[in-house]
């Protein structure tokens, strides 16, 4: 091998953190410094699952620099965890959200918008499911009427008592905001959130700087198609990182068994240890320990209306498989 060739096949590697997906590129921050937009070079999906995108934000990667002088992400180091999800409603593919998760926030609103208590809860099942500690940001508290800080201190005490954190913050007012950022210093966290919830207001206030747009138009309506925009990672002035994923639709449940969907409901999950059949689905079989728990009140109806609705989609897909 001539000098010339052996330089480029020694090319040095440098170690980096994928902080956006733009589609056919990521951009990542180099430990030593600088943010390099790369390419992928190798097949790093995952083993079972059809991924659109083999590396995520939050990855750690090697980046090496190929003899075309282009950038190119050549290993990724083992993910801790990651949260994925179809990539649209017709697809067998998922996409990955985000990989390497200390929390996944759900910024919320009780009003303008509401956010669904289903969408609460399939939030927080994904995140079970993938093992990630979950928590609920109610944003927007400057607004509340009597009958909204009632509603929210409902949800406080039974989200709490599930084990579910749940802070109460206003990206206007500056409420909140203080603990919130302490809360979230050091970790990395997934922020998500429906459209008009304040989510980007929220990364405002807490990343000065940050610079993201706000009140800007749902792309709801084409996310039936594509996933339109990527996931993107800001970093917190007092160290550690969110991020920023787009959209609601269809947080996970992929490939959930009906018999297991409950074990992602922690207090469903427990009361089901007293059900006959191990694979009771809680939905009238003999014996079960469930369905007494909600008549009794230990486990809420809106939690339980939730899990039957994960159940329902996995059992009739075709029910939620909106043509184009
Ligand atoms: P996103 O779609 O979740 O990113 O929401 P935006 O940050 O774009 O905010 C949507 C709308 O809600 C904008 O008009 C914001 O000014 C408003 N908004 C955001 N946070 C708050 C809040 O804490 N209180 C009130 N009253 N309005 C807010
Ligand atoms: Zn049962």
């Amino acid at each position: 091998m001539s000098s010339k060739k052996r330089e480029k096949a020694e090319a040095v590697s440098h170690e980096g953190l994928v902080i956006r997906n733009t589609g056919s590129s990521y951009i990542v921050r180099l430990d030593d410094g600088g943010e390099v937009n790369c390419r992928v070079k190798g097949n790093f999906r995952i083993k079972g699952i059809r991924t659109t995108n083999p590396v995520a934000v939050g990855d750690r990667v090697n980046v090496t620099k190929a003899a075309d002088d282009a950038d190119y992400i050549t290993s990724i180091a083992p993910r801790r965890n990651y949260i994925i999800r179809r990539a649209s409603n017709l697809s067998k593919e998922s996409h990955i959200l985000a990989a390497n998760l200390d929390l996944a926030a759900l910024v919320i609103s009780l009003r303008d918008p509401i956010t669904p208590t289903t969408f609460i809860d399939r939030f927080l099942a994904t995140a079970e499911a993938y093992n990630v500690p979950a928590m609920i940001i109610m944003n927007k508290s400057d607004i509340w009427d009597e009958c909204d800080r009632e509603l929210a201190e409902g949800m406080k005490i039974l989200y709490r008592q599930i084990g579910y954190e749940v802070a109460e913050v206003s990206a206007q007012s500056g409420e909140g905001i203080d603990q919130l950022r302490e809360r979230l210093s050091g970790k990395v966290t997934l922020l998500a959130g429906n459209s008009g919830v304040g989510k980007s207001s929220l990364i405002n206030r807490l990343v000065p700087g940050a610079d993201l747009k706000t009140g800007k138009i749902s792309d709801i309506h084409h996310q039936g198609m594509h996933t339109t925009t990527f996931s993107e990672m800001v970093s917190l002035p007092g160290g550690g990182e969110l991020i920023d994923v787009p959209g609601i639709r269809g947080f996970g449940t992929i490939d959930f068994e009906p018999s297991e969907v409950s074990h992602y409901f922690p207090e469903i999950f427990k009361a089901s240890e007293g059900c006959r059949y191990g694979n009771c689905k809680h939905t009238g079989e003999p014996g079960c320990a469930v369905l007494p728990a909600v008549e009794d009140h230990l486990i809420s109806e809106s939690r339980f209306a939730s899990y039957l609705s994960i159940l329902d989609e996995i059992e009739n897909p075709e029910k939620y498989r909106k043509p184009f």
